[in-house]
């Protein structure tokens, strides 16, 4: 049974017809059992804490409900995964279709004697890192401190001190918009820096990672080292996205930005980090348009004084306020 949050907060019953961009959306299907909400607000699900409205927002039960929504969800429903939005920016005119939040339900994870670790898409890096530390595996150590779901690693390829998501995958799961699964190698997949290329409406629904043995207090101990390398340098508990720029060949984001003297410019209340200028923290009411015209501010200067062109590792999505994408 699906119960639908109007804004209005009135629960609407399974089977009411709602209107969607012109159209109608109706669940007729009595197997659904997540959790859908209408107009819900994107800076409750992003680390940004900023952002525009979800049209639909669902909370999958598990694999065979997210199988069963996309098996009755009409075609021409933009379907937008969410994991748990540390890389995403949605911009205040919001988002038309639905957002399917998977974060902490495809949460399996098992790991055999010999390290092949099984992750489902929505558990949280930090705990694949700890997780395969605490059973004496390496490699995943880096994960500790990328506030994702394995889902959003696969994407972005994440990475950090030298390691990369996809260095560990051995095979994927995807789940297509009809609701069917199937498997595919490493071998299938363009990787590259922060990207990885996939075919539309295909979505992670697992991987399998190839660990190697060693110790667990040596595993504990990087995870402890690469985390306190973090919170040096990082400004660790304010609302970001991390890196909001990929490194440009042989330099960094945050050098240029700092080179311009941009560090502690503001729009809003949107600011480029004191502590890491690759960094932009909303300090307590930005909007998503602040957050937006400072990534252009400072994308502008750098090839302006730099003459380099810096590309943001951050998924900018969502309709502006005056209704243009
Ligand atoms: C403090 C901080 C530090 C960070 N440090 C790092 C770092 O060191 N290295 C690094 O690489 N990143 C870092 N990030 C960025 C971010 O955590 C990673 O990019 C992460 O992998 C995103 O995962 P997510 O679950 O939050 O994805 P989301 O932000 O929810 O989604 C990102 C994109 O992936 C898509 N997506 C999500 N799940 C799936 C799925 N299962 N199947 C298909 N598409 C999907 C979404 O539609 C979206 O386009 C940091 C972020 C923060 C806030």
């Amino acid at each position: 049974m699906v119960v639908i949050y109007a804004a209005t907060n009135k629960k609407i019953s399974c089977g009411t017809c709602i209107p969607v961009a012109g159209g109608n959306m109706e669940f007729t299907t009595e197997k659904l059992r997540g959790e859908l909400k209408y107009m819900e607000s994107m800076a409750n699900h992003t680390s940004w804490h900023a952002g525009g409205r979800a049209e639909f927002f669902y909370k999958v039960a598990d694999l065979d409900d997210l199988c069963s929504l996309l098996s009755c969800l009409p075609e021409d429903i933009p379907v937008l995964w969410l994991g748990l939005g540390s890389n995403l920016l949605v911009r205040d005119g919001g988002l038309k279709g639905m957002v399917i939040a998977i974060a902490g339900v495809l949460d399996e994870l098992e790991l055999t004697a010999t390290g092949q670790l099984h992750a489902g898409a929505g558990v949280s890096c930090p705990k694949v890192a700890r997780f395969s530390a605490n059973a004496g595996f390496s490699g995943a150590e880096f994960l500790a401190g990328i506030p994702g779901t394995m889902g959003g690693a696969l994407v972005m390829n994440a990475g950090a001190f030298g390691s990369e998501t996809w260095d560990l995958v051995t095979s994927v799961e995807m789940l297509d918009r009809n609701g069917k699964r199937c498997e595919r190698g490493k071998e299938d997949f363009v990787i590259g820096y922060r990207h990885v290329e996939l075919n539309d409406n295909e979505w992670f629904i697992n991987c399998k990672l190839n660990l190697v043995r060693g110790g667990v207090d040596e595993c504990e101990n990087r995870i402890r080292t690469l985390l306190a390398q973090r919170a040096a340098t990082q400004p660790i508990g304010q609302f970001s996205c991390g890196s909001v720029f990929r490194n440009p060949p042989n330099d960094y984001a945050a050098r240029l930005i700092e080179f311009c003297g941009l560090k502690g410019k503001r729009i809003g209340d949107a600011c480029i980090s004191e502590k890491h200028a690759n960094f932009i923290i909303n300090q307590g009411s930005a909007t998503a348009t602040d957050i937006e015209n400072l990534i252009l501010y400072a994308r502008d200067t750098v090839r302006q004084r730099c003459d380099v062109e810096l590309i943001p590792e951050v998924r900018i999505i969502g309709e502006r306020i005056d209704g243009h994408a």
